[in-house]
């Protein structure tokens, strides 16, 4: 039963019967403790068989029961009181009984929505899955933690789309154009307005040092720009580094109460496919597209023990690009929260990790495995050959001159 009721209804009952007795039929001076004590008795009983109640269930209607017992008998003719007070009692133990309830300590009481309309989506026609013809042979579909990893050719857009459409997620992406990067602003909006999320809601914040070189842009109406002022840093890795502090901080003040799901990226990319809701997931980790098929020994996983991203030789699943990862908005923050610590750390101790930030993120999604990855499509670097696996380039590296774009 719902007990949240059955706590305040039970003592009210037990109160005006009580009260009956105690006005109508006899001198209850002894009554007056045992109706109140076997009261006690049977709200203990009831909280504790049906579910964690805290002993105060118990302990308060015995203690009240005394304290109405010791007034009624020594102080004064209680008839009236005699309702009021096990009534007021009834509250007492309604309104303890509730937080108890709702939050127990040992065994937790599950509240499921037996209601809820179910997501139904409508008839759609598209191949038959086979469970003896895998989609695609020649690439790895599933982490050994079962993490899907996202390939062409493996899901079908629209089924997702379908689905997806029916939670009104809204995604928020977090970018950053300090300095020079302003330039690389309009062909990633461009092309995101594009290809990211087609047809869904999303917000872009834009973090910038310089707010009015962001070329004015018409996006497509389920699409939105924010633009947030941010500080320059003199050392580029700083500014690539504090992203993961400025990202969780937003998120405590802001996105916490904007957006469903976040995804950090770098500005200085370009999308050319479609990056759909196959992206949407609690903890999403993208695969580099530069170390894909090496060993975990010989990668660029920060190894030396002094720093907080240390990852120990023999460990490591895929080498991730820090250009592109998100989730959940609380898994996001907890993970920009925790490297921005690492960081913090390695610069207090003196050092700084072979790949800044990317170098935490490996260690943070070492121990806390992603729940979705995203293949190299989706961070394809432009400097590289494309192998046969690689179907699609959904995303690539926009080419730069380093030394130019980051002085
Ligand atoms: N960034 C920036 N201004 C800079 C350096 C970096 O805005 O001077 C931001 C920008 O969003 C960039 C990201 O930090 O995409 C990561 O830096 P970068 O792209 O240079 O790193 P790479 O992808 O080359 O490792
Ligand atoms: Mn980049």
């Amino acid at each position: 039963m719902d007990i949240k009721k059955v706590h305040i209804v039970i003592p009210i009952v037990m109160a005006g019967i009580i009260g009956y007795l105690g006005t109508k039929i006899m001198d209850i001076k002894k009554v007056h403790i045992v109706i109140p004590i076997v009261m006690a008795g049977i709200i203990g009983y009831f909280g504790t068989e049906i579910m964690d109640i805290k002993k105060v269930h118990i302990l308060i209607p015995i203690v009240m029961a005394g304290i109405i017992g010791y007034l009624g008998t020594k102080i004064m003719d209680i008839k009236e009181v005699h309702i009021l007070i096990p009534i007021v009692m009834a509250g007492i133990i309604g309104y303890l009984g509730i937080p108890h309830i709702s939050r127990p300590s040992s065994q937790p009481v599950r509240q499921v929505d037996l209601d809820e309309t179910s997501l139904v989506i409508s008839r759609m026609s598209y191949p038959q899955p086979f469970v003896d013809k895998p989609q695609r042979t020649d690439v790895l579909l599933m982490s050994p933690w079962l993490a899907p990893i996202m390939w062409e050719g493996t899901f079908n857009r629209d089924i997702l789309n379908a689905q997806y459409r029916q939670k009104k997620f809204v995604v928020g992406v977090a970018t950053f154009a300090v300095k020079k990067y302003v330039r690389f602003i309009e062909g990633f909006l461009g092309s995101a307005n594009k290809f990211f999320l087609s047809g869904h809601r999303v917000n872009f914040y834009l973090f910038t040092d310089h707010p009015e070189k962001v070329p004015s842009m018409k996006l497509a109406p389920e699409k939105s720009l924010f633009i947030i002022p941010v500080q320059n840093y003199s050392r580029w890795q700083d500014i690539s580094m504090n992203r993961m502090d400025i990202i969780s901080n937003r998120i405590r003040t802001h996105w916490h109460y904007e957006v469903d799901y976040l995804y950090s990226m770098d500005i200085d990319v370009q999308m050319f496919e479609h990056i759909g809701v196959e992206i949407i997931d609690t903890l999403v980790g993208t695969i580099s597209s530069w170390q894909y098929t090496k060993p975990r020994d010989s990668n660029s996983y920060e190894r030396r023990p002094e720093s907080r991203a240390a990852i120990p030789s023999g460990e490591g699943d895929f080498y991730y690009a820090a250009s592109f990862y998100g989730g959940s908005v609380s898994e996001v923050y907890k993970l920009t929260t925790a490297c921005f610590k690492g960081v913090t750390e390695d610069r207090a101790n003196g050092i700084e990790a072979k790949w800044h930030e990317e170098s935490h993120l490996n260690k943070y999604l070492l121990y806390h495995k992603p729940t979705r990855l995203l293949s190299p499509e989706y961070y394809w670097d432009e400097e590289l050959p494309r192998p046969q696996i690689i179907r699609v380039k959904r995303l690539s590296s926009v080419r730069k001159d380093l030394e130019e774009v980051r002085s």
